[in-house]
């Protein structure tokens, strides 16, 4: 009986314990949160981007307009990819475009930039990469700005540290907005030949891609006026119907040379002189007039962005994408010394 008596008032004692342990077990851990006013966090939003380790490890001075601003690598690439791909993309496309602009920065880091001490690199798109803000990109996204910003950030994280390699060193991973279904080799365009910029198919789909085909008129004085600034030597007389002639074209269309005015120019020079999206283009006389019939657009070298997203939506990831548009390259992780 006395066992019996010692026994029941051990249980009492035990569910008097639980019963006033049990509640503070519950409470204590959310204590905080009873006792401030501030709203739960929402994990969906807010919360600051934090680089992966290899990128915090990159501190780079970014130079915008007039001021000089330094953050890592990775807070850097986020506003990078922002800027420069559309954020609707496949997440492995833009796993592919994070890696490129890594690349294309520690490049520069290399070999010294365009802005010698001042900064590493800047956020201007015809010097070195396109930059946006957070904010600025989410005005841009509207409705989707949560979900673009999160898979936008994910691309950076997810590839931290990785980089486009050719004989072990960062190459210089240029890239465009849509070839026209065949990409360029650094030499047709520019001056120099490099081994991992080489001309490779494009799978993307134009008829899907806004202003893939565009259409530009010039009239007589106007092309005159514009080619003769950069190619002064060109005789730009008589009938407008004679002044362009033997375009040497690749098997997509690029114009590889074309003969202006009597002078042997690349295609590529013709693009900018005249302001056309590409290199690839046609052209006719109507009267005293010429018109250009454009596909794609950019310079058509490296990484076409809408062709990786092509390459994304059939199944390929982002190594598979990489290692096809830079010739003999590979993708590893890599941190300047
Ligand atoms: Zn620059």
């Amino acid at each position: 009986m006395k066992r019996g008596i010692r026994e029941s008032v051990a249980v009492s004692a035990a569910l008097l314990a639980v019963l006033f342990i049990l509640p503070l077990l519950v409470i204590v851990p959310f204590r905080s949160e009873l006792l401030t006013r501030e709203p739960p966090v929402d994990e969906t939003e807010g919360e600051p981007f934090a680089s992966g380790d290899l990128d915090s490890r990159t501190v780079l001075k970014v130079k915008s307009g007039d001021t000089v601003e330094e953050m890592d690598l990775g807070t850097y690439l986020v506003g990078v990819v922002r800027a420069e791909m559309p954020a609707s993309f496949e997440e492995e496309a833009l796993k592919a475009q994070a890696v490129a602009a890594r690349t294309y920065t520690l490049y520069k880091l290399q070999t010294g930039g365009n802005h010698g001490a001042e900064a590493d690199i800047c956020t201007d798109s015809t010097c070195c990469q396109a930059y946006i803000s957070e904010e600025r990109a989410r005005a841009n996204w509207g409705k989707d700005a949560d979900a673009y910003e999160k898979k936008v950030e994910n691309a950076v994280v997810s590839t931290d540290g990785e980089a486009i390699l050719y004989g072990g060193v960062p190459i210089l991973a240029v890239f465009h907005s849509s070839s026209a279904g065949l990409t360029r080799a650094a030499g047709q365009v520019w001056l120099n030949d490099l081994p991992y910029l080489q001309a490779v198919d494009s799978p993307e789909a134009g008829d899907t891609i806004p202003n893939y085909y565009s259409r530009a008129e010039f009239t007589a004085t106007e092309f005159k006026e514009k080619m003769l600034a950069v190619c002064p030597e060109a005789d730009l007389s008589g009938s407008v119907s004679g002044w362009l002639k033997n375009a040497v074209t690749d098997s997509a269309g690029s114009v590889e040379t074309v003969e202006v005015g009597g002078v042997t120019v690349k295609g590529a020079q013709v693009r900018t002189a005249l302001g056309l999206r590409s290199a690839c283009f046609e052209w006719e006389t109507q009267g005293e007039k010429l018109v250009f019939y454009v596909t794609g657009y950019g310079h058509g070298v490296g990484l076409s962005q809408y062709g990786a997203d092509q390459m994304a939506a059939d199944g390929a990831d982002y190594k598979e994408i990489l290692t096809h548009y830079y010739t003999g390259v590979t993708v590893e992780p890599y941190v300047p010394g």
